[in-house]
């Protein structure tokens, strides 16, 4: 099914779940997806300004993000996969994926896999991040559908202000 709000669109299997936050707005939100299987992919958004006084483009915020893991000592490994940045129509988009295992001092470690995607959206000025946070010690039969549904995503912000 095509899934429309926000000027947010996407193409997602049938029987996946939508819960939109109740205090969700144009500027800023969370939209979660549940697979049947209980695999769940957000879309979070924002204000853009905090974000580009600190990273004028997409690529260099997300290059700072994985330098910043780099520095967290509570971070035990990472290993990142990146997409290629594309910009079209006033917006920057990034996919990603990333593994890394977290542990504080005295507690258990956690091993995470986010399967993702970043997007400046410079028309109407939001931050946008849709990720998917799963074990990657389990096997997860949601994540080639989880990225499929990724790559549909797009912004339609300037495209539907001219209809
Ligand atoms: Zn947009």
């Amino acid at each position: 099914m095509r899934f429309s709000c926000y000027d947010f669109n996407m193409v997602l299997p049938n029987d996946w779940k939508v819960t939109i936050d109740k205090k969700s707005q144009y500027g800023s939100g969370i939209i979660s997806f549940i697979t049947p299987k209980g695999i769940a992919l957000d879309i979070v958004w924002e204000n853009l300004d905090r974000y580009k006084a600190k990273a004028p483009t997409v690529e260099v915020f997300i290059n700072n993000y994985f330098d910043e893991m780099k520095k967290n000592r509570n971070i035990k490994s990472l290993e990142v996969v990146k997409g290629t940045p594309t910009t079209a129509d006033e917006h920057e988009t990034f996919p990603h994926e990333f593994t890394y295992k977290y542990k504080q001092p005295l507690s258990r470690g956690v091993s995470l896999k986010i399967v993702g995607l970043s997007m400046y959206c410079l028309h109407s000025n939001r931050f946008v991040v849709l990720y998917s946070r799963t074990d990657p010690k389990k096997e997860n039969p949601d994540e080639a559908a989880i990225r499929d549904a990724i790559k549909t995503f797009e912004c339609l912000c300037n495209k539907n202000a001219k209809l």
